[in-house]
């Protein structure tokens, strides 16, 4: 049995983290490759190591003195390393990170350093192999994963090796300089490996004893989901439930490895359990009337209104293709008879908005186009969920009798969700009004 277990960035905040995963690591010959975040946060108002990277590269930028910012960064893992008696020679790895910036390195290059530093902590701690993520995760310039080449590395290089300590979160261009995958995305490096390796276990190592029904911060105690497919899992976390990268899903989905999020504060808790699409049976149904619940907020609608709508072929073509030729992705476009919609995260339009709405009045022929912000989605996720009558009118009455205004309702053609999008100020009142609902 192989195991790959990744450890996510509040299971190596501090020294005292550290020795809860020398624990869990030594306590099992299976567990071969360990993926490492850089430290996160200790307590509410601390920082994540991360942050505190793009903080340094972003003084860079601006030609501010980075100093103080690095020195934090600096001092934490120094302070690691004292608590835990660890040999490496951290004065030597700050200079090279000082030259580089001093010489404009890249940001990625810079705010890798975080799980570099963590992995090389704990190679040192647990007196194994520290392999680093450039020789074994490529990009393509698109930056894609050159996925045979990293298989192939992978399972050169790990392969040789029985225990290794791997820093999640980058790999290397085909130039060998540093690239990094969006945030959270050691969950990714920790997947591919799996993927590549052919591990029977992806174990995912948190701060929460596995996926939970409802993000905790939002609901209070919410239930533990004890098997959710993939489907489902991949769903929850595109919509928001960041425990796990939604992007890290694919390369351990399609080489059939289960996945076990587990907690590190908690090691004996069975954690969640990811199982696949076709295991979901009827008494998986039976204890799932609502998978789980996630939402995010900050998106922006484009309401598009034409008489006759219905008959105009071509219209919601030229309407997308406004944002095709600007690069912009969109989420959901719910339609109605002489309407649609167009929904897509605020940060990638916020500069150009009202240029949309322009270019849509004119390309669709209509004047009635409008721009709503401050808008959230909440996706209610179950796999049988269209086999249940009276769900939606359940969540729907759940949000009325709340108070809560429903801006709009999407539900996939695969049925496994049903989306409503409501004010952001409505966001947390409206995900605990479903789970009670549901779950309580
Ligand atoms: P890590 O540092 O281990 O990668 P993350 O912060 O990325 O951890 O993910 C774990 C966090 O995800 C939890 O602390 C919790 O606050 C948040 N979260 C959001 N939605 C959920 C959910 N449905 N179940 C569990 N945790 C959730
Ligand atoms: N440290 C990176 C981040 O904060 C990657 C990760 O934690 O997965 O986004
Ligand atoms: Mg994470």
């Amino acid at each position: 049995m192989i195991k790959v277990a990744k450890f996510g960035g509040t299971s190596l905040a501090d020294s005292q983290q550290f020795k809860k995963v020398h624990s869990i690591v030594k306590n099992s010959d299976e567990r071969k490759y360990i993926v490492v975040s850089a430290p996160g946060k200790r307590f509410t108002d601390d920082n994540k190591i991360t942050d505190l990277l793009y903080l340094t590269h972003a003084h860079v930028r601006y030609s501010v003195p980075y100093g103080s910012v690095l020195k934090i960064v600096e001092d934490r893992f120094k302070l690691i390393k004292e608590e835990l008696n660890l040999k490496i020679d951290l004065d030597y790895e700050f200079k090279i990170i000082r030259e580089e910036l001093d010489n404009k390195c890249d940001e990625d290059y810079i705010v890798s350093r975080g799980e570099y530093l963590s992995a090389k902590l704990m190679a040192d701690y647990l007196d194994c192999d520290f392999v680093d993520a450039k020789d074994l995760i490529f990009f393509n310039y698109d930056c894609s994963v050159d996925e045979e080449k990293t298989r192939e590395k992978i399972t050169e290089i790990l392969g040789k090796s029985s225990k290794a300590i791997v820093p999640g979160f980058y790999g290397s261009y085909p130039d060998g300089s540093i690239k990094t995958f969006s945030r959270g995305g050691s969950d990714i490096t920790g997947a591919i490996i799996s993927s590549a390796i052919g591990a029977d276990m992806y174990e995912n190592w948190t701060d929460v004893s596995g996926f939970l029904i409802a993000d905790p911060r939002i609901v209070d105690n919410p239930k533990q989901i004890e098997k959710i497919t993939y489907e489902e899992l991949r769903e929850l976390s595109y919509m928001g439930a960041s425990v796990l990268h939604d992007e890290a899903i694919f390369p351990v989905r399609q080489a059939g490895i289960p996945i076990n999020i587990k907690n590190t504060n908690e090691p004996e808790n069975p954690g969640t359990v990811i199982i696949r699409d076709d295991q979901a049976n009827e008494e998986y149904a039976k204890e799932h009337i609502i998978t789980g619940i996630a939402g995010k907020k900050n998106f922006s609608f484009f309401y598009v209104h034409k008489e006759h709508m219905a008959n105009e072929v071509g219209i919601l073509k030229k309407a997308l293709q406004v944002f095709e030729n600007r690069g912009i992705s969109i989420d959901h476009v719910p339609s109605g008879i002489d309407s649609f919609t167009i929904v897509l995260p605020s940060e990638s339009v916020d500069k150009v908005s009202h240029e949309i709405v322009e270019e849509l009045k004119i390309k669709c022929r209509t004047e009635n186009v409008q721009v709503y912000k401050n808008l959230s989605l909440i996706a209610t996720v179950g796999i049988r969920m269209a086999y249940q009558p009276g769900i939606s009118a359940k969540l729907f009455t759940a949000l009325g009798n709340s108070d809560i205004n429903i801006r709009m309702i999407d539900q996939g053609s695969s049925e496994i969700n049903i989306i409503v999008g409501v004010e952001d100020k409505d966001f947390e009142d409206a995900i605990r009004a479903i789970y009670n609902a549901f779950v309580k």
